[in-house]
């Protein structure tokens, strides 16, 4: 019955509008800007772009993929997780606020499905909530990105601050060795996002906690004829770090690139291997993001399709959920 997703860690993706604007590094190859301009024109990204909505049609799958909650539950023993949305973003205010308000009564009357937000504005989540959120709607978790330490150290405060059921962070594409436990926020303060915890500035001062912490962190390196390679490094990090506090990992993918030679473990004459082909289709990356020889745990990576580099870490697959 999972049949509308090939996002793994989702049931199905549903998009109440498409269209959006970049607005970080995660954002540079973005799918769904190449999508819009081959399906639908490309003008639904940048500052003044329209958006557009999608049709009746679309908007009425939720309503039948909740009427059919008993029978997923009974075959799967869960809920349905919706991602909402890969084509756009729900925070994006350059959204219509009608439509938004729409998506909410949408959301409302689908509770037997989980819907997973994940923005990349999570400093508008606050001002766009429904009235009656509270301590957040129980079927409605919130995410946001952190595919750097900057970007991480942006968006998790504003995520951490609202309550809701369950709070993740998706770290695809991963670009860089993130510390989701030692956050660099405002001033000299450090937040440890995967405990919640923030420890006290240097002037002795005691920090206000978050509110919550992260419960969930999804990994993932990057897809498409423009992808970036992931250190394997970055992404033994993240999980390492998530196991220490007890928060769940998914290792989604490794995208286009896969690992071949790490060069402290492996042939010592790698080089003249790498000389012998074409260059586009290899990279030397070091552990600092760097490419060429010099620097820590140096990895000869080579272009791979998607399938093919898969989603194993270390000889196991990592797809630890929210129940
Ligand atoms: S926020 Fe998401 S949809 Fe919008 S440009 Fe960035 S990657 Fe694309």
């Amino acid at each position: 019955m999972a049949e509308q997703s090939n996002i793994e860690w989702t049931d199905h993706t549903f998009n109440p509008w498409e269209g959006c604007q970049r607005v970080a590094p995660e954002c540079d190859h973005c799918y769904a800007e190449v999508r819009d301009q081959r399906f639908n024109g490309g003008n639904h990204w940048g500052p003044k772009a329209p958006r557009r909505r999608t049709g009746i049609a679309n908007w009425n799958k939720p309503l039948r993929w909740n009427k059919q909650a008993r029978a997923f539950a009974a075959q799967h023993g869960r809920r349905q997780r919706v991602f909402c949305a890969s084509l756009a973003d729900v925070f994006d205010n350059a959204v219509d606020p009608q439509w938004r308000a729409d998506l909410w009564a949408l959301i409302r009357s689908c509770d037997r499905l989980d819907w997973l937000l994940l923005t990349k504005r999570p400093q508008n989540i606050a001002a766009m909530l429904p009235d009656d959120w509270g301590s957040g709607w129980p079927n409605v978790w919130l995410g946001t990105s952190a595919g750097t330490q900057k970007t991480a150290e942006t968006n998790i405060p504003h995520l951490l601050a609202i309550p809701a059921a369950v709070h993740f962070v998706s770290a695809e594409p991963l670009l860089e060795k993130v510390q989701l436990n030692a956050l660099k926020i405002k001033g000299n303060i450090t937040l440890d996002a995967l405990r919640g915890e923030a420890q006290e500035d240097l002037t002795g001062k005691p920090v206000p906690a978050p509110i919550s912490r992260l419960d969930w962190v999804i990994c993932g390196g990057e897809s498409g004829a423009k992808a970036r390679p992931m250190h394997p490094d970055w992404a033994r990090s993240l999980r390492d770090q998530c196991t220490a506090a007890g928060t769940l990992f998914f290792f989604k993918q490794w995208g286009n690139w896969i690992a071949e030679i790490d060069r402290d473990r492996d042939d010592p004459d790698w080089r003249a291997d790498y000389s012998k082909t074409k260059r586009d289709e290899w990279a030397i990356l070091n552990a600092d993001g760097g490419i060429g020889f010099h620097g820590d745990r140096v990895h000869l990576m080579k272009r791979a399709a998607k399938k093919v580099a898969g989603r194993t870490l270390d000889g196991r697959e990592w797809s630890e959920v929210p129940a």
